[in-house]
């Protein structure tokens, strides 16, 4: 960080003002402040967050799914190229689940999007890690927010398929875009119910060459299975399509998809009531973050937790009651 204070803090109003002017240096300071795990730090991040959330709001959000190896890289790389393309701003961020455990990200990294890496219409930043998935949420969600206040219009959300980061990136976006492979007949396999149930669409990327055809099975597959769940909109239902993201065959009928979703969805006032409804259950995955690091940061209770721990394990006291002692530990 070159725009220190003595204090090693950072001068917020400056700050602001270059996110405002959209400085891609400035941004990514702010979006370091926001990662940092320095209590002062995160206090530093909640006032700048907050300081610009009346900037904030006004971007398309797209949560964007798949097992490794679908195609979401090369999906951002095409989608948000055409998006610059047409004059947009696309900022591409993530969340990783294993770089809260490994400290690294494998998503969201520039090497895997090249075009938009080189593009001065894009910015991509990859996975925050944190100690917890909540935390890296937590801080992508806030990234989300001083990208919208730099004048990005499109964010595109990363993560991989794993139920609890899906549910994570679906509940900060707009609308959650599921990739899919055209499978050899045991299409069905690959549709857990979770992902299914939170999907906006599903798209069966790599439909290019020999694999028109499976794709095209595949996606009518998608679509009788999609049929029998009731669906979560009365204004929308998941539609089902093939596309390329290696030859671009398609990527204007997805970014068309995302744009009908979002003139049903905020004529019917859904769009805005699942923006407020997300707002809160932010405010309650923090809390419960806090609360949690807290519980688990008492020096007393850090203490005894071991002796608890394994008098569970060995059924020597329920669980019930070893939670009411370390309740009592707390004063809660
Ligand atoms: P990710 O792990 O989901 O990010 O997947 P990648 O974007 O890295 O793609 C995995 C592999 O699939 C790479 O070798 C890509 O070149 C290839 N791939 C991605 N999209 C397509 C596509 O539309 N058609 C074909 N044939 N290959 C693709």
């Amino acid at each position: 960080m070159s725009a220190r204070s003595p204090s090693s803090l950072p001068d917020l109003a400056k700050l602001a003002r270059g996110i405002r002017a959209g400085e891609r240096a400035v941004i990514a300071r702010a979006i370091t402040l926001v990662e940092s795990r320095r209590a002062d730090h995160q206090k530093a991040a909640r006032r700048l967050v907050q300081e610009l959330l009346p900037s904030t709001g006004k971007a398309v959000r797209v949560g964007i799914t798949g097992v490794p190896g679908v195609g979401k890289s090369t999906t951002i790389d095409a989608l948000g190229t055409f998006l610059t393309t047409a004059g947009h701003k696309v900022a591409v961020l993530a969340v990783d689940p294993s770089s809260a455990r490994s400290g690294g990200s494998i998503l969201a990294d520039k090497t895997r999007m090249a075009q938009l890496a080189g593009d001065p219409n894009a910015f991509v930043r990859p996975s925050p890690s944190s100690g917890t998935l909540g935390g890296v949420a937590a801080k992508t969600r806030e990234s989300m927010l001083i990208c919208e206040a730099a004048g990005y219009d499109v964010v595109l959300v990363e993560t991989i398929g794993t139920g609890q980061s899906e549910t994570m990136v679906a509940d900060m976006t707009d609308f959650f875009l599921v990739l899919m492979l055209p499978g050899a007949g045991d299409e069905l396999q690959g549709l857990k119910k979770g992902v299914v149930e939170i999907a906006d669409m599903i798209a069966i990327n790599k439909a290019d060459g020999d694999n028109v055809a499976r794709a095209k099975a595949a996606a009518a597959e998608y679509r009788a299975a999609l049929h029998i769940l009731s669906p979560r909109s009365t204004s929308w239902s998941p539609p089902v399509i093939t596309y390329s993201a290696l030859t671009d065959a398609g990527i204007g009928d997805l970014w068309a998809a995302i744009l009908d979703h979002r003139k049903r969805m905020t004529e019917s006032g859904e769009l805005d009531a699942r923006r407020r409804e997300q707002q809160v259950k932010w405010m309650w995955a923090m809390l419960e973050d806090r609360v949690f690091a807290r519980l688990r940061s008492d020096p007393a209770l850090k203490a005894k937790l071991p002796r608890i721990e394994a008098a569970v394990a060995e059924g020597r006291i329920s669980p019930a009651v070893a939670v009411d002692e370390i309740a009592g530990a707390l004063g809660v």
